[in-house]
């Protein structure tokens, strides 16, 4: 074979590509309909962005990275992740401060990580979320959390979990690590090489580890719970009866920590089961952050946003039935006769193109009889025929795929005809 794709990389074709653009319109959308702005940061950043923002500690910043000099020997990464670069774009352009917070963004694109790629997982995806930063107000983590509820509404997605969780204050998260740290302390030796340089940077990420026999022993650590100051829990509480209020479900899991370093006080991640029971694990999630604007140098200012794999929403769409694979259907097919008539059928098709139908045509010289067949493959509504007749006369024959009627029309009044047939029939 040739030359293939990147391993972890995937193409996106046609019916599909099209179900991409659907999903990032409906969710660009509704994100407007709250308020939020679109941003597009690059995708190249200094490596130092996500070490100091994402953390040193996250599994995305020390095996994930695609991180390379550049030929003026600067450390360049392709972004793991949005709310860094967001963060930077923040500070950098100063967004910050304006008069009413919180400050309300989205964004989506490709992001890079450097992990096994398996099913559902690749090394280039892509993400859609929001960033609501600058207002400390537990209900900003409502809006945040109800505008991605909203969107797998609008797309159909009936049996969404949303697990909840807080991890409290620093002061919280502070007391939680020294008791993480001495739960730990005589049982890391025989865990394996990474919790062991976990347990000094971030003992919290060691409850994140995957490997059967750590997790054995992650199952009598600590409870998060338990070190959670008064302040978080009320706050928790808040947030927690709002999303009641506005009946949207929860489950709070004290097991869920995330697997970024800047998150603080809620974190929430959504699960996904099909119609059909095939587990998607997390489709989303998100969560409140503290210090994050700080740390890339701008004031301090919380946060709280989210992300959604668009790749895991188009599965899991497409595994309930709610999106078709198929490509859409031509309004007009234009088949010349001969080739001396191509000239004429390309400039009848980008007539109708551009009164906004879509339109293609046959570049092949072949009998009429193939070419209806075509038009048949590609569910086109009417057929448009020109011949040497038809252009000495200035005119078409066309007919009516569905009811097969066929008429002469005019050059002058080709786009009024198409109208009135594609519109009777509620096109
Ligand atoms: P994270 O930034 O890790 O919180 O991920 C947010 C969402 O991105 C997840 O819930 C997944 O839907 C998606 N995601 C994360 N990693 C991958 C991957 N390697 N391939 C495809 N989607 C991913």
């Amino acid at each position: 074979m040739g030359i293939i794709n990147v391993k972890g990389t995937h193409d996106i074709i046609g019916g599909e590509a099209e179900n991409y653009s659907y999903v990032e319109n409906v969710m660009s959308q509704i994100a407007s309909f709250f308020a939020f702005k679109q941003v597009r940061p690059p995708v190249l950043e200094h490596s130092e962005l996500f070490v100091r923002g994402v953390g040193e500690s996250s599994d995305v910043v020390r095996k994930e990275m695609y991180t390379f000099d550049d030929k003026g020997g600067r450390s360049l990464t392709l972004r793991p992740e949005f709310t860094a670069g967001i963060m930077r774009l923040i500070v950098q352009n100063k967004l910050l401060p304006i008069s009413e917070l919180p400050l309300k963004l989205y964004y989506c694109g490709p992001v890079f990580r450097y992990e096994r790629p398996q099913l559902g997982r690749y090394r280039q995806f892509n993400q859609f979320g929001v960033e609501s930063v600058g207002h400390a107000s537990p209900y900003a983590d409502v809006e945040v959390i109800s505008l991605a509820y909203t969107i797998l509404q609008s797309l159909g997605l009936q049996n969404v979990t949303i697990k909840i969780n807080t991890l409290g204050d620093e002061a919280s998260r502070d007391a939680y690590r020294a008791a993480l740290k001495d739960f730990f302390k005589d049982k890391v030796e025989n865990m394996c090489e990474d919790c062991k340089m976990r347990y000094q940077i971030n003992p919290l990420r060691i409850l994140d580890c995957k490997v059967p026999s750590d997790q054995e022993i992650v199952k009598d650590a600590p409870k998060m719970s338990a070190y959670i100051s008064e302040a978080s829990q009320k706050r928790f509480s808040q947030v927690l009866e709002s999303l009641k209020a506005m009946d949207i479900p929860y489950e709070v899991d004290d097991t869920l920590v995330r697997g970024l370093d800047y998150y603080s006080e809620t974190v929430f991640e959504f699960h996904y089961v099909s119609n059909k029971g095939n587990d998607y694990g997390a489709i989303g999630a998100g969560g409140h952050y503290d210090k994050l604007v700080h740390e890339i140098g701008g004031p301090d200012a919380p946060g709280v946003g989210f992300s959604f794999g668009v790749e895991r929403l188009v599965s899991v769409l497409c595994d309930d039935g709610l999106l078709e694979q198929a490509d859409l259907p031509l309004d007009a097919y234009v088949m010349p006769l001969g080739i001396e008539s191509q000239k004429n059928a390309l400039m009848v098709a980008n007539e109708l193109r551009v009164l906004g139908y879509r339109v293609d045509m046959c570049y092949d010289d072949v009998k009429l009889s193939n070419m209806f067949k075509r038009a048949e493959k590609k569910q086109a509504k009417l057929a448009i025929i020109i011949g040497e007749e038809e252009i000495k006369n200035e005119a078409v024959v066309l007919k009516n795929m569905e009811t097969k009627e066929q008429i002469t029309v005019s050059l002058e009044d080709l786009g009024n005809k198409v109208d009135e047939i594609l519109m009777e029939k509620g096109e």
